[in-house]
Parts: structure tokens; sequence; C-alpha cells
């Protein structure tokens, strides 16, 4: 299970205060797919790096299984994001100079599995996302939908309990967007619990729970099943749109980290 309690993540920005999030309390329960929405800028990114480990709050409480994960030092947060969390970014945050097979390695690396073991499992994970022709591939020479099937080949291979993704359809053509949802929706029926930020209430529709978030609160909850539209969701006003203005806003360095802790653990 996992339970946020009173989360605050405050920017300092110049003179004035930025809170990204004012006391956000929610529980997820382990084997729940949860889809967060909301209008841009009201800090479902800032959620689900701090659930991600990926970040930590200037105020509240993080309690992953149990254990109280906001007070972590870094050291054991690479450790928690290793074994415990996979994380599916929009723009793939896949290494360039890697083939397909390197970039899924690269956590067992840190985990100090060794080279035999580490080829066998990303190549097995690379074909549970059908992706065995393209193991020699790097990142340039596949499309989008192959650049994020093999992020979630990446974020599986460790076989984490809590799979995280930043608008993962968002770069894609709908038809790799639907895969990429197919893939999401088996590995939520593998038993993993599933959050995924999205805009796109076909998303939000499969998901057990929709929390809705606006100006770094959660302001509403409903089933995904109850989802037809955004209509009454959420106004989003043409300034907000989406598709103008979400630049995926993990921060800079965020794409390395959720990989590859500072150091080996
Ligand atoms: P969303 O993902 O819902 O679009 P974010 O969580 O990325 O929103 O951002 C929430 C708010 O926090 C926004 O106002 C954004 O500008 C601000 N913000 C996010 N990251 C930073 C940062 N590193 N420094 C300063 N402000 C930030
Ligand atoms: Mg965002």
């Amino acid at each position: 299970m996992i339970r946020v309690e009173g989360l605050w993540r405050t920017y300092q920005m110049g003179d004035h205060e930025l809170h990204a999030l004012r006391g956000v309390s929610e529980t997820i329960e382990d084997g729940e797919y949860v889809a967060i929405m909301g209008p841009s800028g009201s800090g479902k990114s800032t959620l689900l790096n701090l659930l991600g480990c990926l970040d930590s709050p200037n105020r509240g409480r993080y309690l992953l299984a149990d254990e109280d994960v906001a007070g972590l030092g870094d050291d054991a947060l690479a450790e928690t994001r290793l074994r415990r969390i996979g994380f599916i970014f929009q723009s793939f945050h896949l290494v360039p100079r890697l083939t397909a097979v390197q970039n899924v390695e690269m956590p067992m690396i840190f985990a100090g599995i060794t080279p035999s073991d580490r080829r066998r499992r990303a190549e097995s994970s690379l074909a549970a996302v059908g992706l065995s022709d393209r193991l020699g591939h790097k990142p340039n020479e596949l499309s989008g939908g192959q650049k994020q099937r093999v992020a979630i080949a990446r974020s599986t291979v460790m076989d984490p309990g809590l799979l995280l993704a930043d608008e993962p359809t968002g770069n894609l053509d709908s038809r790799s967007g639907a895969q990429v949802l197919d893939l999401l929706a088996e590995l939520h029926a593998g038993g993993r619990t599933l959050v995924v930020v999205t805009h796109d209430p076909a998303v939000a529709r499969r998901a057990d729970r929709v929390v809705v978030m606006r100006d770094g609160e959660i302001v509403k909850r409903v089933r995904g099943e109850d989802i037809n539209d955004l209509n009454g969701l959420f106004d989003i006003s043409s300034e907000d749109d989406p598709s103008k203005q979400d630049m995926n806003t993990a921060r800079e360095g965020d794409e390395t980290k959720a990989v590859v802790p500072e150091k080996p653990v």
C-alpha cells in the first residue's frame, strides 16, 4: 500500500515561494490502477516524481509498504527506486548511444547482476513487449512506440511492484499509444500497482480510480468507469491546452536518476 499524507512541495523562485503541492493526501492499494488528471501545471508530475522517489517533499509523509520513505537519504532512495519502482516518461528517456538491449540492462548493472543474467533478462523483457527483433537498435533507429516499449521493458526488468507513468502516450500516435496502454494493462493484470498521469480520457477510463488535481491539490476522486469525457471533470481553458503547453516537466536529470542511481548500490 502507498500512503501519502500532507505532502507539500515548494520551490523557492527568487523572493517568492511556488507551492507545486499543497498538502496532498492519498492512499493507493496494492494492485490498484490509478490515473492522475488535471490541467497543466496542477502538480501531477511533481506528485508522480515524489511517488517515484525522484524527489523529496518539503513536508509530509510517504509510506511505501509501511516504510516511511520521505525521510530517506539519497542512497536509500536510489535503492528503493532500483528495486521497487519502475518509471515511464512521456519522452522515453532512453540513453541514445546504447542499443535497446543495453538500455534495458542499465538498471541491472547497478543491481550487480552478472552480465550473462543481464543479457538473458533484458532479452526476455524485450520479448515480452514484442521487440525481440530490435535488440541491437539504438533509440534513433526505433519508432516512438518502439522506444516506449523499450522503456517499459527497462522499467519492469527489475520486477518492481509499483509502476509510474507520466503521460506515457503523450508523444505517440494513437495506434502506438493503444499498444502501450495494452502493455500497461497487462502489467497491471500481473499484479503491479500502476499510477498513470494522463490527459486522455481513454486512459483514465481503464483505471480503477481517477484523482483530479488543481493548483497542487487533489480536488476530485472518481471511478475510471465513470469517465466519459473531460467535460465537467476539470475545465481546460485554452491557455491550459495540454497539447500546447504541457512539456513533460520531469526535471532535468530525472531520466538518468530513474534508471541509474548516483552510484552502484
Ligand atoms: P503538471 O505535471 O501537472 O503539468 P508540475 O507538477 O510539472 O505540473 O508543476 C506544478 C507547478 O510547479 C507548476 O507551476 C510548475 O511550474 C512548478 N514547478 C515544477 N517543477 C519546478 C521546478 N523544478 N522549479 C520551479 N517550479 C517548478
Ligand atoms: Mg507534467
